[in-house]
Formats: structure tokens, C-alpha cells, sequence
């Protein structure tokens, strides 16, 4: 159901009746996440939050009304899902105690293989303890996980004693020295033997001490996920989530907004039966993969590259007034944001006229992509002094520059004739006080 959303966006970035496109949007974007589980008064908000920042805000210079639409949808959904907080996925301290907890089926067993590959990948020593004593076949089934990948598995067979089974595991791969130790426990559906389960669970914690104890949902599950969490949360504190079986259903929605609404970090997402088919969950990542990746980095990419070049029209406006000087370090800069930006006619056409590039490095405005490309190619083989000091620049030094970026010695010189170009207007500027003359004058 969030897979439509892609659609969505491209329909959207294309279409032409702007207000109609924003009410159709967000429409479809309220169907989309209600169908996918996310909780209706979420919705609302989400919606609400929306339509009150396009009210308040105004889109930065050059970035069209759709982009800086999309982007806030885009935001407002990331907060959905956790916002900015990236998971801490390395360890602590080491040694390092996991318990997996879940109920039955969420995907423990499988959970546990895939965080020890994934851990080993990363260069720990890792080993699995079996502490689910209830399924006959569960000890069998890590075993052979454990094989897999490698990983030694800790258990007893025909003991039912989970938790000491629990601690002597631990224990030994302790004394063992092992780096990440990661218990599976048990899970059983069905009222009142969850009272035992969550019993069990308590006495286990209590007695291995773990370092983390990580909630094991099925995504299907929906927004049970949130009563779900609290629930385990009061046996044994969750210390983060694991999301599984994301791959199976579209309505993962609702699992990722629960437990977000319970203020726990979900860790990773589970995304296919295979061992490896594990990923960091990343809010944002996981909103502009919803949204379209694509189309969602190259928007969020023009904003930087508008705020960078804001920043650079705020050192060009010192330069005018005498308080600062004029280096290629700043054309440089002001080259990259510009690309970042897009087609350079378009972004000219939507800035404001008092704005200092509209107005004063008219040839430079004019230098094709190509050009740009070729000019940054040269920046990058002057020093630092050069572009700080270009008047050090000498017919020496051109040639040295030409031959380290493959650029004819004429092609330096143009770069630096820019430079000048650009600089005296600026000093002209400067002269006639303010831009607003200049702007009267050429017009
Ligand atoms: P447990 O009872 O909580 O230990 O759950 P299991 O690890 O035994 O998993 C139950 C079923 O879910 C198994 O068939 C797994 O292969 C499957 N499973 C686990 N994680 C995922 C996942 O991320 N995606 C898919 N498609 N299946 C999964
Ligand atoms: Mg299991």
C-alpha cells in the first residue's frame, strides 16, 4: 500500500494544477498509510501538521512549490517513524548480552541468526544461546542456524529449565571471552499462558542481566505492535525493537508507528527469510524508499545546495561592502551549489531580482554545465593559497595547474579572467552603493 505513494510523488511532480495536486496528495497519502495500519489519529496529525507548514512556510529561493511540497511531506513522514534518531548498532561494552523476546512466530530464532551473521560480519565473536524450551524442535532449528553461519549454539536438549539454561549459556560463552552473546527465548501465543511467558521472561532478565533486551514484531501485526510493546516493556525494559517479515506485507505501517509512539527505537527490519536479509532502520531512509529514492535525494540535495549558495550570496554581500575579499575558493563553492541546484537557466529564472547573482556575473551565469564541470576540474589541482590568493597565480603556476587537470593553459586563464569579471563587478557595486542602483540602472 505505501509502494503507491511512489506513484503518487511522480504524479504529483508532474501535474499542473498545483492546489488541486496538493488536496489529490494528500488524499492518497491519508488512504495509502490508513490501509497500511498507521493509526487514523496519526493520519490526522500527519495531515494537519502538513497543510499547517504550508501555510506558515514559504519555499526557499529556486526550489519549485512541488519540490518544497514533497520535501515537507517528506520530513513529516520521517518524524512519523522515529525522525532523526539513528540506532545505535554497535555495542556498548563488551561483552555484550542481547535477549531476544517476542511472541511466537514474531521471528526470534531467525531474528537471533541474523543478528549473530551480522555482528560476526562486523568482526565480533559471537554466540547463540537456545533458551526456548517449549517447541520441541527450537533448539534443533538454531543449530542449524548456527551452522549457517558458523556461530556456536549454546543448549540442553532435553532440559525445561529456561532460565538456567539461559544463564549457564551465557556463562560459558562469557568465560569464553565471546564479544556478543544473543539468548532466544520462548514465545507462546494465547491468553493466560502470556502471564507465564512474561513471568518467564522477568526471572530470565533478572538472572542474566542482560545488556540489551530487543522486542521481536511480526510487521503484520499492526497496531497491536503498541500494547503489544508496552506490555513486554513492563516484564523486561525493551531496550529497542526488531520489525520482522517487513518484506510480506504493506501494511508495516502500523507496526513501525506503534512502537514509534512507544518511544522505542526500532533497531533493524527483517526484510526476507534468508539469514542476511536484515537492515539498520534508518526513519528517513525508510520514508524516501516509501516516497521514491530517487526523486526524494535530488530534492533534498537542491535545498542544500540553496541553503550553500545562500551562504555564499551572504559572503559575496560583505565582499561589496569592503568587509571581505573575493577568492575562487567562494566562485568554487558557489559553482557547486549551483549544480547541485539543477539546469542553471531555471534556477535564474526563479530567483528574486535583488538577488547578487542575478544581477552581476551575467557571463559567468551564462557558462554551460560543461564549463562548470571543466572549471571545478581546474580548482582542484590550485592549492589552497591559490584560491585563497588567485593574484599568486603566474604563467608558472598556470602551467602547473593545466597539466594536474588536463585543461589547456587558455582554459586556466579563462577561469581566472572570470574571477576578475566577477570581482570588479562586485567592486562596481560596491562604488555605486548597493545593489538596488544597479538593478535601476540595467533595467
Ligand atoms: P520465532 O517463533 O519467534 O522464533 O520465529 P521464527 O524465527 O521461527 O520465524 C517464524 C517464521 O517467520 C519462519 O518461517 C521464518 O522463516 C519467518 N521469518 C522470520 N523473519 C522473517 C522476515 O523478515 N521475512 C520473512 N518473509 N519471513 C521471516
Ligand atoms: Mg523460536
Amino acid at each position: 500500500m505505501l509502494d503507491n505513494l511512489k506513484d503518487a510523488v511522480r504524479k504529483f511532480l508532474g501535474s499542473s494544477n498545483y492546489d488541486k495536486a496538493v488536496n489529490d496528495f494528500i488524499k492518497e497519502l491519508q488512504i495509502s498509510l490508513i490501509k497500511s495500519d498507521v493509526n487514523v489519529k496519526l493520519v490526522s496529525n500527519l495531515t494537519q501538521k502538513i497543510k499547517d507548514r504550508l501555510e506558515k512556510e514559504k519555499p526557499p529561493t529556486a526550489i519549485e512549490r512541488r519540490e518544497w511540497f514533497i520535501s515537507i511531506v517528506y520530513d513529516e513522514l520521517s518524524k512519523l517513524f522515529g525522525g532523526d534518531i539513528n540506532p545505535e548498532i554497535t555495542p556498548k561494552k563488551i561483552p555484550y548480552v542481547i535477549m531476544l523476546v517476542g511472541v511466537q512466530g514474531s521471528g526470534k530464532t531467525t531474528t537471533a541468526g541474523k543478528l549473530a551473521l551480522f555482528y560476526k560480519k562486523k568482526g565480533y565473536k559471537v554466540g547463540l544461546v537456545a533458551a526456548d524450551v517449549y517447541r520441541p524442535a527450537a533448539y534443533d532449528q538454531l543449530v542449524q542456524i548456527g551452522k549457517q553461519i558458523n556461530v556456536p549454539v549454546y543448549g540442553e536438549p532435553n532440559n525445561t529449565d529456561a532460565v538456567g539454561i539461559a544463564k549457564r549459556g551465557v556463562e560459558k560463552f562469557l568465560s569464553e571471552k565471546y564479544d556478543i552473546i544473543i539468548v532466544d527465548t520462548a514465545g507462546r501465543h494465547g491468553y493466560g499462558e502470556e502471564v507465564k511467558l512474561l513471568e518467564e521472561m522477568k526471572n530470565m532478565y533478572s538472572e542474566i542481566k542482560p545488556d540489551e533486551v530487543i522486542l521481536v514484531i511480526d510487521a503484520s501485526i499492526g497496531q497491536k505492535a503498541y500494547d503489544l510493546a508496552s506490555r513486554f516493556h513492563q516484564a523486561s525494559p525493551i531496550g529497542s525493537i526488531i520489525v520482522t517479515k517487513m518484506d510480506g506485507t504493506a501494511k508495516g505501517g502500523g507496526a513501525l508507528s506503534a512502537v514509534a509512539a512507544t518511544g522505542a527505537v526500532i533497531k533493524f527490519i527483517g526484510t526476507g527469510e534468508k539469514l542476511d536479509e536484515l537492515e539498520v532502520f534508518n526513519p528517513r531512509r525508510f520514508v524516501s524508499r516509501i516516497l521514491g529514492m530517487g526523486d526524494i535525494e535530488s530534492i533534498i540535495e537542491k535545498i542544500k545546495g540553496m541553503e550553500e549558495y545562500e551562504q555564499i550570496q551572504k559572503k559575496m554581500e560583505e565582499v561589496m561592502s569592503g568587509k571581505a575579499k573575493l577568492t575562487l575558493r567562494d566562485i568554487y563553492k558557489q559553482l557547486i551549489a549551483l549544480r547541485k541546484m539543477g539546469p542553471l537557466n531555471k534556477i535564474l529564472q526563479m530567483l528574486p531580482g535583488f538577488g547578487v547573482f542575478s544581477q552581476i556575473p551575467e557571463e559567468q551565469l551564462k557558462l554551460g554545465e560543461e564549463k562548470i564541470k571543466k572549471f571545478l576540474v581546474i580548482m582542484n589541482s590550485m592549492t589552497y593559497k591559490e584560491l585563497d590568493n588567485p593574484s599568486i597565480i603566474d604563467k608558472s603556476r598556470i602551467r602547473r595547474i593545466a597539466k594536474g587537470s588536463g585543461a589547456s593553459p587558455e582554459e586556466v586563464k579563462e577561469l581566472l579572467k572570470q574571477y576578475q569579471v566577477t570581482n570588479n563587478l562586485l567592486k562596481m557595486v560596491k562604488r555605486r552603493k548597493g545593489l538596488a542602483k544597479l538593478f535601476e540602472d540595467r533595467n
